[in-house]
Parts: C-alpha cells; sequence; structure tokens
C-alpha cells in the first residue's frame, strides 16, 4: 500500500540517536502520541521529558509512565503501540511485568534491516510520502530516497517557514540558497521558482506540504501584490513583524506557492483540524476556512489531512463539490477508530471513490507506523465487509475500493509510478 504521510527519519540516523521504549512516548525532537495521551491522562509535561533524557535511568522513566499509562493504553495511540509491541517484539501487553522484557527487544532490535522488516515487509508499504521535519536529519536526499531502499521514499517541501513566514533570518537563509541577494518581490518570486526548478530536478518530490494551522487560522485571503511587497520591503529592511502585521505577505506567499504547485503537477497536502502537541485551537483550524483557497486555485490539487478531524462532514461537503479536494484520513484512525470507521462509510457514500486515501502513518519511528498500520486496514476492511453486507458493494467491487483507498488513488494522484517497481 501506500503510506501517504510520514515524519520517519532515514534509517541511518535512526541508527545514530538512542531508543528504547521510551521512544515511543518522545523522541528526541517531539513528543509522540502515546506521551501525549500520557499527559492528557494527568502525567506531569516535564515527566515525560524526562523519558528522554540519557541520564535517568531506565527502570525510572518506567516508574513515571506506570501511573498513566493504564488509563493512556485504550486510547488509540495506545492501541497503536500496543500492536507494534505485539507483533514486532512478541509481547502481549505493555505493564509493570512486561515493560523491562518490551523494553531490552526494542533495544537489541536497533539494528540495520529494521525499517525493511518494519515498515516494507510487516506493513507492506511500498511508498512512503516524506514530510521530512525533522531538519537535523543529514541522510535523507543522499540515502532514504535511494531507489533501492525499500519501502521507496518520495517527499514533500514545506515552504512555511521559508518564504511564507517571512523573517529577515529566513530571507537570509533564502538568499543562501539562492546564491544572490533578493531585494524585491520579483526577485522573491524567482527565489521561490528556482526551489521548484530544484524540486523537479531532483525528481523525488511528489508535492508540497502546508502545515500553517499550527500558527494560524487556515483562512488565506487573496491578499494584493502590492500590500505584500510593503511588508516584504520592511522584513528586507530587518524589522521582526508580529504575525498580525505579516499575514496579508503570508497570503499572498502562499497563494503563489498554491499556484506553481498547480502549474508543476504537485499535490499541496494540508493540514486541517486537530493538532498535535497539546494545542487545542481547533477552531481557527476548520477545514471550511480554506473554501476561498481552493475555489481560487482550481487547477492545484489539495489532499485535506487527518479527514480534517473533527470537521469530517464539511470535509465531505468540500470534497464532494469540488473536484481538486480529496480526503486524506492519514493520522486519523489512531486519533479514533471508531471515527474513522464510521466517516469511511460516510465518505464512500458522498465523495468519488478516487479521492479517498487511506493510510498514512504520521510517526517519527517504524514501529509506530506499523501498529498505525494494521489499525487502518482493520478499518478498511471492516467497513467495507459492512459495505458488502448491506448489499452497498458485491465483493468484487469492494476489493476493488480496498485497491484504491489504500493504493491507487495515491499513486494516481501523486504520479507515484516511477517509485513503484
Ligand atoms: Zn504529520
Amino acid at each position: 500500500m501506500i503510506d501517504t504521510h510520514e515524519h520517519q527519519v532515514s534509517e541511518r540516523y535512526w541508527l545514530e540517536t538512542e531508543y528504547s521504549l521510551f521512544s515511543w512516548f518522545i523522541q528526541p525532537w517531539f513528543g509522540q502520541y502515546a506521551g501525549a495521551d500520557l499527559v492528557s491522562a494527568g502525567m506531569p509535561p516535564l515527566d515525560l521529558e524526562k523519558l528522554r533524557d540519557p541520564f535517568v535511568p531506565m527502570h525510572e522513566r518506567w516508574e513515571l509512565v506506570s501511573p498513566w499509562w493504564p488509563f493512556a493504553r485504550s486510547t488509540g495511540f495506545g492501541q497503536s503501540v500496543r500492536l507494534a509491541a505485539r507483533d514486532i517484539y512478541g509481547v502481549d501487553e505493555l505493564n509493570d511485568s512486561t515493560w523491562a522484557g518490551l523494553n531490552e527487544r526494542i533495544i537489541a532490535g536497533h539494528k540495520p534491516g529494521h525499517y525493511r522488516r518494519v515498515l516494507y515487509e510487516m506493513s507492506g508499504i511500498d511508498v512512503i510520502i516524506l514530510d521530512q521535519n525533522v531538519r537535523a536529519d543529514p541522510y535523507v536526499h543522499s540515502e532514504f530516497v535511494g531507489a533501492e531502499v525499500r519501502p521507496r521514499v518520495a517527499l514533500v517541501k514545506r515552504f512555511d517557514d521559508t518564504f511564507i513566514r517571512l523573517t529577515p533570518d529566513s530571507l537570509g537563509l533564502i538568499e543562501q540558497d539562492w546564491g544572490q541577494r533578493v531585494d524585491d518581490m520579483d526577485e522573491l518570486l524567482a527565489a521561490l521558482d528556482g526551489q521548484f526548478d530544484e524540486m523537479e530536478r531532483s525528481g523525488v518530490y511528489v508535492g508540497v506540504k502546508c502545515a500553517m494551522a499550527y500558527d494560524r487560522i487556515v483562512r488565506y485571503e487573496d491578499a494584493p501584490r502590492q500590500q505584500a511587497e510593503k511588508i516584504f520591503q520592511r522584513i528586507r529592511g530587518g524589522e521582526e513583524l508580529g504575525d498580525a502585521q505579516r499575514r496579508p505577505f503570508e497570503d499572498f506567499m502562499l497563494n503563489e506557492v498554491a499556484r506553481r504547485s498547480g502549474e508543476r503537477g504537485l499535490v499541496m497536502q494540508v493540514h486541517a483540524g486537530i493538532l498535535a502537541g497539546g494545542d487545542a485551537n481547533i477552531t481557527r483550524t476548520n477545514v471550511t476556512h480554506m473554501n476561498s483557497l481552493f475555489a481560487r486555485h482550481p487547477r492545484t490539487r489539495f489532499a485535506v489531512f487527518h479527514g480534517s478531524f473533527p470537521y469530517m462532514g464539511e470535509l465531505a461537503a468540500i470534497a464532494k463539490n469540488l473536484s481538486n479536494v480529496y480526503v486524506d484520513n492519514c493520522w486519523m484512525p489512531i486519533i479514533s477508530p471508531t471515527q474513522t470507521r464510521e466517516w469511511m462509510h460516510s465518505w464512500i457514500e458522498a465523495v468519488p471513490l478516487n479521492k479517498l486515501m487511506g493510510f498514512g502513518g504520521d510517526y517519527n519511528f517504524p514501529d509506530g507506523s506499523y501498529g498505525h498500520s494494521l489499525v487502518a486496514r482493520d478499518i478498511l476492511a471492516r467497513v467495507l465487509t459492512e459495505k458488502v453486507r448491506d448489499g452497498y458493494f458485491s465483493e468484487q467491487e469492494a476489493s476493488w475500493a480496498a485497491h484504491r483507498i489504500l493504493r491507487q488513488n495515491a499513486v494516481d494522484l501523486f504520479g507515484l509510478e516511477r517509485f513503484l517497481d
């Protein structure tokens, strides 16, 4: 199948970093979902931090997890890592008496070949679409996207913190990359074109990722160039602008990125709905804020992430009416397995079948993606079985739908043929 969204680091970089049971709760760079549920259950955030402190002995780390795990284990996030423990390490349950043995097995398995075994052989993933958010990983371009690597890795690029949320610092980095000064909007857009040229030349990019939802409302206005140019000149002059002052510039640039994505045949993956990392501000991330963006760029195909949870109905209405909007339920199967099951039923009935994508692991470590892949497959299998039982699909239609939702829709949308054998 195709995995439409991951944040995995390359295997070589993973091998260079500490990996243990506690990496399932927090990674060196980011918190992880199972850890977020420990904190949601009541674990002090500073205790979660200690789980990645190499100076804290393993048994002390477990003592921090133990009071909260019984409450977090029952969520989708908990279920995902429990499935990984069961199938990858042969440990059926994580508790006070099994954690040490599981931890030993995880540490013993921290060796070359783990990615291939877990992601390719066990999860059955042929291609990962990687949204690289661990910038420190030096091996993404030199190794991870290599033609001999399994699963194959295709990339999407973010412009959020470079061209869009422009600062004097990020402008400096753009100039460094571009190799010349950038003094006005024409030159900035030329540098942006340069980035898209580079992406095309590399042959490994299939899209652009926009995660601006983490920083602001996802309503992107049709800001006039003149206004954006004025703001650009202030940034050029070294001013650090607040978010509100810079907003029309951000809107203008995001439209420029969206337009170029359409012209170049790249998909724009957009975050909507629930945010990772303990930010509960979900009204600003409602997919309906993006209606005007979708309408403004009819040639650009937008894959709306996470089923827009908890705004699945809004996404159904939008994806039904706009031919350039697609439903990508990455991350959603472990946010709420039951809601995913209900909405997969509804999306199949409301949205044409070529516009649904059923799996994106959205993890920083391979074991999590394995657990997630099992949850997602299981949900789709149940949905399609129910659809056959209800007489909505024949068995043949149901298996074709499974093939479309887990594989072919993403292959067609992102043009992944070149990554497949
Ligand atoms: Zn993600």
